[in-house]
């Protein structure tokens, strides 16, 4: 399964995580980088489960101010403290839909402290015409996370399988926190059978854009 997502992205397998959904990678970060009375910063009206994963670690969220619903990344910069580990940006969020945009991106990597963990939450990537790319930072060894999963344009949800793609020092960190056995081998078989599924890609991404 890594090989297969590995070649799909033109990067190697050790770049490669799977997770009982991408919501364990996001609690195997939580293992890897937070103790108590640390922060992590992502916007107001992001995906909900950083909170929670926060507020289970002990860990303050920062949520930056979204008043057009958009993550504004200056603002993300600005409300770095030393206690920070990890920020989180849900691109595109759920369920604003807003997208930080490619251009934003390079600049705001340059200035993030090589100490704070970067984590790109893709889950909707496919559903995107000219989805920002953030391959490079993986490939060139920063402090970035990029989360995928098999839950929405693939529709296996109820399968619980996602998987984050990261340097792979980082990848070796993560795997020391995860259980064993941690995704069964039916979500492996379905998720095999969707990544090459382009037909079934193509038609929930018009029908999506339809509705
Ligand atoms: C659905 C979703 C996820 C993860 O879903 P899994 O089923 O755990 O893979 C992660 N991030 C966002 C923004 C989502 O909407």
């Amino acid at each position: 399964m890594c090989n297969a997502i590995a070649t799909k992205l033109g990067l190697k397998p050790e770049n490669v995580i799977l997770g009982n959904g991408s919501n364990e990678v996001i609690e195997f970060l939580g293992h890897a980088f937070l103790n108590p009375g640390d922060d992590v910063i992502t916007c107001q009206c992001a995906f909900i489960v950083y909170k929670l994963l926060a507020t289970a670690f002990g860990v303050r969220t920062i949520e930056t101010p979204s008043p057009d619903y958009q993550q504004n990344l200056d603002d993300t910069l600005a409300a770095i403290t030393p206690k920070t580990r990890i920020i989180f940006i849900p691109n595109p969020n759920n369920p604003t839909g807003t997208l930080v945009s490619h251009a934003a991106i390079a600049p705001f990597m340059s200035k993030v402290p090589s100490s704070i963990t970067v984590v790109f939450d893709e889950a909707y990537f496919e559903f995107l015409d000219d989805p920002p790319d953030t391959r490079p930072f993986v490939r060139d060894g920063g402090n970035v996370v990029v989360l995928r999963t098999f839950s929405k344009i693939h529709g296996l949800a109820g399968l619980r399988i996602g998987y984050a793609v990261a340097p792979a020092e980082m990848i070796q960190v993560l795997h020391k926190t995860r259980q064993p056995f941690n995704v069964n081998s039916i979500a492996h078989a379905g998720a095999l059978a969707a990544l090459d599924d382009e037909a079934h890609l193509r038609k929930t991404k018009r029908v999506v854009d339809e509705g």
